[in-house]
């Protein structure tokens, strides 16, 4: 043949070949992405050129990428109508690979499993790749700049190769890739479809693909869509983009999952270069899993999948997608968790997310206030990890009373303020403690519901950043918030009777004088020993069985059924112990679970006053 050119790829190939044929053999799936990517900047080039004015198209023809499958022919083909290549570029280009870098990194990890070293995708081993699958790859290519010449060059797993003159209808690239025995896969058209929807979903130009050996008409047609979105949702601006676009683009991306609860756009071009949308899932029962997922991009070719170390480990559930151009290439898990950039990333994410959390709080309270219990304790838990973010939301974390009404921290103290407060009333078990919060909504006191082990860290973290401010469950705030300010006096046959009746000659008693006249005695708890008590049963110590903490007893002066257990005590009548008894157990149940053994004496010392009406 006239004009045939050969020659060997310049870079010591007989390395980098056999490397590449074997390396990471679970992600040969790539160098279709690498292939395809080169193919869309073909054409991104030639979109610029256009607009600068540098060449001239036809306008009526559409920029596009055609992936072409053939098992007949045994070849994979990407063609596009991009910018093409003249021979002096080709020769440029791919005969002396430019490959230095990947060279070392390729020394570095070979032999080695990619999922080990936890490289987490973009090689940029570019066109080479099409080696791992390929043991001939053909290029035939048209310059823009020149139409009437195309020129088609072969080359082998060996590294030779040849050019000579080929033909070619316009301007753009043809890869044909002869595909080997051992990766027959690659010849599928649903493994071709599979790779290009993981990949190219978002890339900017329209790919189509084909199945050189359907004769079927009508399967045909679906050849005619185009399987990708060239605008995905995050490249747009934030403001152009509607909720339902939002929640769209998450079905499409995560067609399993429920619909999100809120999501951030980030769209930052200055000084770090990056775009994404994230997601804070629904989590619908305890049992689903907290991890999120988090799936890369290199400007719109997809990379990795669940990078976790690009958000801050707080917001682990978020799903969601990241554009992140600017992020070194062949990076490492372990290179990621250490990198600057990477830490910068994190806080700009942080910050975003503070930021919507307070324009909800502010534009849509209703909105907000209807999530809040899905998003609270991840909030809480972000704050107890991170200052900073601490700081950005503190304002817009909302406190839900049992009335089903919610209140900022400060909006809770304001309203507390009118009674002279400076404290917080919460329950943990809102059917458990019933009693206190129905004394508590009598006097028209709050009750915050606070009853995970985030929220009791969370609220220690608060008490100690304001320091005049006190969390006090509602059993031991009694004495603070439901006395009538009436004195009371000890009764001491009374103390006696009790003492008998629970069993316990150390069980503390004190008198008081509450608003609520109906119950004549309630137990009581120390906050810090019932806090402390909590924490040694998280850690498996417990102190007490079943007890939470030993409570005092507080008999009500106010109640008139204490005067006539007085009474009674001081006559000797035979009831007085009964009725104690009684009482006694009653304040428990309102308190805690009994026993099994208490439960029983209860139910017959309850028959036994039936029995006496
Ligand atoms: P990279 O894409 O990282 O530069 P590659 O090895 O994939 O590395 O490609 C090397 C060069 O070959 C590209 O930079 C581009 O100039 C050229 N090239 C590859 N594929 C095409 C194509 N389809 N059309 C035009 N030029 C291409």
């Amino acid at each position: 043949m006239a004009n045939n050119r050969k020659g060997g790829i310049s870079v010591a190939t007989e390395h980098i070949f056999p490397v590449i044929k074997k390396w990471l053999y679970s992600d040969k799936e790539i160098f279709v992405r690498e292939i395809v990517s080169n193919a869309a900047d073909a054409v991104t080039k030639m979109k610029r050129l256009v607009s600068l004015g540098e060449a001239k198209v036809d306008e009526s023809e559409k920029y596009r990428i055609d992936v072409t499958v053939s098992k007949n022919e045994g070849t994979l083909t990407v063609s596009d109508n991009g910018i093409g290549m003249t021979e002096e570029e080709l020769q440029k280009y791919l005969c002396s690979i430019a490959l230095s870098g990947a060279l070392d990194f390729i020394q570095k990890y070979e032999g080695e499993n990619s999922s080990e070293s936890g490289i987490i995708g973009h090689f940029g081993l570019g066109f080479y790749s099409a080696f791992m699958a390929s043991d001939k790859v053909e290029v035939v290519t048209q310059s823009y700049s020149d139409s009437s010449k195309t020129i088609s060059w072969t080359c082998s797993e060996s590294g030779e190769y040849e050019i000579e003159d080929g033909t070619r209808d316009g301007r753009g690239t043809d890869v044909i890739m002869y595909i080997t025995k051992d990766s027959e896969e690659y010849l599928s058209y649903w493994r071709i479809k599979e790779i290009l929807e993981k990949y190219c979903s978002f890339l900017p130009v329209e790919i189509y693909l084909h199945n050189a050996d359907e004769t079927d008409e009508k399967k045909k047609e679906d050849e005619n869509k185009p399987v990708n979105d060239t605008t995905p949702l995050w490249q747009k601006k934030p403001s152009e983009c509607t909720d339902e676009e939002y929640k769209e683009f998450y079905r499409k991306v995560f067609p399993r999952k429920h619909e999100p609860l809120f999501w951030v756009h980030i769209n930052a071009d200055y000084p770090l270069n990056f775009k994404g949308i994230l997601y804070f899932p629904k989590i619908e029962s305890e049992f689903e899993s907290l991890e999120g997922e988090v799936k890369l991009y290199y400007n719109s070719v997809f990379v990795a999948d669940n990078v976790k170390e690009l958000v801050p480990e707080y917001m682990m559930m978020l799903m969601g997608v990241l554009d992140c151009p600017d992020l070194p290439l062949n990076v490492s898990r372990s290179y990621l968790q250490n990198d600057p950039y990477v830490s910068k990333l994190c806080a700009h994410i942080s910050k975003k997310v503070a930021d919507r959390l307070s324009s909800m709080l502010t534009q849509d309270r209703a909105a907000y206030e209807k999530i809040w219990g899905d998003i609270r304790n991840f909030i809480e838990y972000g704050c107890l990890r991170d200052p900073k973010f601490n700081e950005k939301v503190k304002d817009s974390v909302l406190l839900a009373t049992t009335d089903d009404k919610y209140f900022t921290f400060n909006e809770y103290l304001e309203a507390a303020k009118e009674k002279n407060e400076n404290t917080v009333y919460y329950t943990t078990d809102r059917t458990g403690q019933a009693k206190y919060i129905e004394m508590f909504k009598t006097e028209g006191i709050n009750v915050a519901i606070l009853d995970t082990v985030i929220d009791s860290q969370y609220i220690s973290m608060l008490e100690g950043v304001n320091k005049d401010v006190k969390f006090l469950r509602v059993d031991a705030g009694i004495d603070k918030a439901l006395t009538s300010g009436e004195e009371a006096k000890e009764i001491k046959v009374v103390t006696e009777l009790f003492k008998k009746v629970s069993g316990n000659k150390d069980l503390e008693i004190k008198y008081q004088a509450l608003k609520d006249t109906e119950t004549p005695a309630l137990l009581s708890s120390i906050e810090e020993e019932r806090r402390f008590d909590d924490m040694m049963k998280m850690y498996g110590v417990d102190t007490h069985t079943q007890a939470p903490t030993k409570g005092v007893l507080v008999i009500n002066t106010s109640c008139p059924l204490i005067d006539t257990l007085a009474k009674k005590a001081k006559d000797k009548d035979s009831n007085a112990e009964m009725i104690a008894k009684h009482i006694y157990a009653l304040a428990n149940l309102s308190y805690r679970r009994l026993t099994g053994e208490e439960m029983k004496d209860f139910l017959s010392s309850s028959y036994e006053i039936l029995g006496k009406i």
